[in-house]
């Protein structure tokens, strides 16, 4: 049971990676801190549906 789930930087909005979560662990968004090449450092990525 594990759901495709987009992660986009917060400071720019890109959308950056795509992964996969289990719900069951990780039912409400999650937030990741991620490599950005838009901003050439690492964010936080936020998922969005
Ligand atoms: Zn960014």
């Amino acid at each position: 049971m594990r759901t495709l789930v987009t992660l986009a930087c917060t400071e720019c909005k890109r959308r950056n990676y795509t992964t996969t979560k289990n719900k069951a662990n990780t039912p409400d968004r999650m937030e990741l801190k991620k490599y950005c090449p838009w901003c050439r450092r690492h964010t936080v990525h936020k998922e969005t549906r």
